[in-house]
């Protein structure tokens, strides 16, 4: 009997097709909420999940006794309870790699919207309000030759980074959890303790996976810790940004801008005061959201699912325990 996928999100024909080839596949494109009650009865049956966006509670995996696999078409894992998936032998696979350059592009386009002012001056155009030569009022500040700090400077950061110092001529400077030998001279980037690399830094581009170590690891003392000019990129995860403290450090002037791609909570409420800054910019989102991104996202959800459900090894595993304890059961080749 064919094993039985769950698909929640994100996937093509031609991937569901692929899916359906070696597996019985139901699929809830659009499902917005675990409370659905057709989706909870095919969980007891389930092997195998792939979808994003919606967060997996622990209670959850009590109704999927079946379940072997989970295929996030996502690289960040926050919305997964890794050590129980792990305690119960279940494989959890993400997609890194695949979005990495296009997350990237989105961080640059936050640093070079909010610098520039880019936003605000094509909204400022679009009122009619562009009547004479612009002044002072609206300079904006460069970006070349620039401090540019990542906290977090694995694949997504060194991208960002790779952007500023060989395009842009920027200083790069870094705090992460280990050391960055190769990639420091690559790039003449020096690593900080994140209070200096804060101060030090006219860009500061927070680039690391949500954790309890990082959740509000951006709060009211690290953000007055930046230049009055300084400017937060925000294209990891919300929560990593304390995000009152920010709404007050920008509503009094303490940092010149912000560029999110992310929130505490998402979709953003219209009651927020941010989007409706004129030094915000504020995205839905996107880092990468790009059709080609997109797709190879799902296509690498659909590799490691079908390789997971075969007993194989995922391409991109998250839970190297799981996998200990799948053999462990199984008999080795
Ligand atoms: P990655 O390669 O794993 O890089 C994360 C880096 O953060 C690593 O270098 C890691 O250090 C460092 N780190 C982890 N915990 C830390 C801590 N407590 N203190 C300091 N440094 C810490 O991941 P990635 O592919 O660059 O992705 C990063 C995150 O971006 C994802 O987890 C996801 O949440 C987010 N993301 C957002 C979007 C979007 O749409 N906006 C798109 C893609 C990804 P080590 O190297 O020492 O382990």
């Amino acid at each position: 009997m064919k094993k039985r996928i769950l698909a929640y999100g994100r996937l093509n024909e031609a991937q569901l097709a692929q899916l359906s080839r070696d597996f019985e596949v139901q699929d809830f494109h659009g499902l917005d909420s675990f409370d659905d009650s057709t989706f909870r009865a095919a969980l007891p049956e389930a092997h195998g999940l792939i979808g994003s966006n919606l967060k997996i509670l622990p209670e959850l995996l009590e109704e999927a006794p079946s379940l072997e696999a989970i295929a996030s078409v996502s690289v960040g894992y926050d919305n997964y309870p890794v050590e129980t998936l792990t305690e119960r032998g279940i494989l959890l696979c993400n997609t890194p790699d695949v979005l990495t350059e296009t997350t990237a592009d989105t961080g640059f386009a936050l640093i070079m919207a909010t610098a520039r002012r880019v936003v605000e001056l094509a909204d400022f155009v679009r009122r009619g309000d562009w009547q004479a030569s612009i002044d002072r009022d609206h300079f904006g500040s460069d970006v070349h030759g620039k401090t540019l700090g990542l906290v977090g400077f694995g694949r997504i950061g060194a991208a960002v980074a790779r952007r500023g110092a060989l395009g842009f001529g920027m200083q790069v400077r870094y705090s992460n959890a280990s050391p960055k030998p190769a990639l420091e001279a690559e790039l003449g980037a020096e690593r900080r303790e994140l209070d200096e690399l804060l101060a030090e830094a006219d860009f500061v581009c927070v680039t690391v996976p949500l954790s309890e170590a990082t959740r509000h690891l951006i709060g009211p003392r690290q953000l007055a810790l930046m230049k009055p000019s300084g400017i937060l990129i925000n294209i990891a995860r919300g929560p990593v940004v304390d995000e009152a403290a920010l709404i007050e450090a920008l509503e009094m002037g303490r940092i010149r801008a912000a560029g999110l791609d992310v929130f505490e909570r998402e979709p953003l409420s219209p009651e927020s005061p941010l989007p409706h800054m004129a030094n915000v910019v504020a995205l839905p989102h996107i880092g990468s959201a790009t059709h080609e991104t997109r797709t190879a996202m799902a296509q690498r959800a659909v590799d490691n699912l079908t390789l997971a459900l075969h007993g194989e090894r995922p391409i991109s595993l998250v839970n190297e325990g799981a996998w200990e304890k799948r053999r462990g059961r199984q008999p080795r080749p």
